[in-house]
């Protein structure tokens, strides 16, 4: 029997009046009480059971054999000074990932993983050594927000959770379907009810999947861009060795609707692609895109040599681009000293020691910095 955040809520529909023997419009009529029990605010992290709902009969077996117990268990809790904290999770198998709930000073954003490891190798990026394990189902993302969520309700003193972000583990378009599957529960009113334009999902640039991204979701898109040029980013971007910036921008100026406003992450190497120069490419290529570029001095990651750049060069860059018309903001990373910032989460690494455990700040309580993180995703 499938997992009930295994289901889009037409696919739900669609399998009750299948096994209940009914047509569409009284299977359609279950589902919100359903969605509301299992997905609302009072999940707490344990197993919903369906004594408080009236199932009639016709449905009583079928909603009875979902499987509704999380598919995640929090291991591991990691509170940033700041106020972020970094959740390592761990799937029915064993499988490990890593979400991260990061408060700002109105709102509190949630960044999931979309599958275990990444096939993608992004030099900068701590998944990126890890390979691909698998996908994610789509309940094991929509559990990363339950969890998180029940977590999140604990600590009275965070911004309400408003935003998610597929920025964590894995690259969200080689796993679009369960992806889209578990975004159309997110953003259903009956279920989690967040507004689609607050959940943004980014790639490296899988230009292929973006028209069918698109089509599938009503969610933004945020490329991970980190080089102007198409030499630098293939020398730490695999994925550019098969799409070249023309065609990925082509296909975000074909396929990105203006009223879904495209994100474009740039992370800011020391002396690597971080010259005025640079930034003049950066504005060319979002020119008539109608982008908004974040900006991110480089975390700590697995090379040594792409590391953030003084402040001073960060700020010209940034001036540079916004002196092109090209609306940017400064972002700071949070969550660095639990290794919860961009291109640091390390999933099953983790645990076997590498990389080096964070210092941890167990009594750190809020202080909500001006800026959220991006993490590439
Ligand atoms: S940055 Fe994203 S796509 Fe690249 S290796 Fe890391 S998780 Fe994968």
């Amino acid at each position: 029997m499938p997992h009930l955040a295994s289901l889009s809520p037409s696919a739900l529909e669609a399998h009750l009046a299948a096994e209940g023997a009914v047509a569409p419009s009284r299977a359609r009529a279950l589902v919100g009480p359903l969605l509301r029990h299992a997905f609302g605010a009072r999940f707490d992290g344990g197993t919903p059971t369906w004594d408080d709902v009236t199932l009639p009969r016709w449905a009583r077996g079928a909603v009875l054999a979902l499987d509704v117990a999380p598919t995640l268990r929090v291991v591991e809790r990691a509170l940033a000074a700041d106020g972020t904290l970094r959740l390592l999770l761990a799937a029915r198998d064993g499988a490990l990932v890593e979400a991260v709930l990061i408060p700002g000073p109105s709102r509190t954003t949630l960044c999931v993983s979309s599958q275990v490891g990444c096939a993608r190798g992004c030099r900068f990026c701590e998944t990126g050594r890890l390979g691909l394990t698998r996908q994610l189902e789509a309940a094991e993302i929509v559990d990363q927000v339950r969890l998180a969520r029940a977590e999140h309700a604990r600590d009275a003193w965070r911004p309400p959770l408003t935003n998610v972000v597929f920025m964590g583990m894995g690259e969200p378009l080689d796993n679009l379907a369960r992806v889209a599957d578990a975004i159309a529960l997110l953003s259903d009113p009956r279920a989690f009810g967040l507004a689609p334009a607050r959940i943004t999902v980014s790639t490296v640039g899988v230009a292929d999947k973006i028209a069918p991204f698109v089509r599938a979701t009503g969610a933004r898109l945020a490329l991970s861009l980190n080089a102007p040029d198409d030499a630098r980013r293939r020398a730490i971007m695999p994925v550019a060795d098969r799409c070249d910036l023309a065609s990925l921008r082509r296909a975000l100026a074909e396929h990105v609707p203006r009223s879904r406003r495209l994100l474009v992450a740039y992370v800011l190497f020391d002396g690597w692609n971080d010259a005025e120069a640079d930034a003049d490419l950066v504005a060319a290529f979002v020119e008539g895109l109608g982008a908004r570029v974040n900006l991110i001095a480089a975390n700590a990651g697995p090379d040594p040599s792409l590391r953030a750049p003084p402040e001073r060069v960060v700020a010209a860059f940034h001036a540079r681009l916004v002196s092109h018309g090209v609306t940017t903001l400064l972002r700071h990373a949070k969550g660095r000293d639990v290794w919860g910032a961009c291109g640091q989460l390390a999933g099953a690494a983790r645990l076997a020691g590498s990389p080096p455990e964070p210092q941890r700040e167990p009594n750190a309580r809020a202080n909500p910095a001006t800026c959220l993180p991006i993490v590439s995703s």
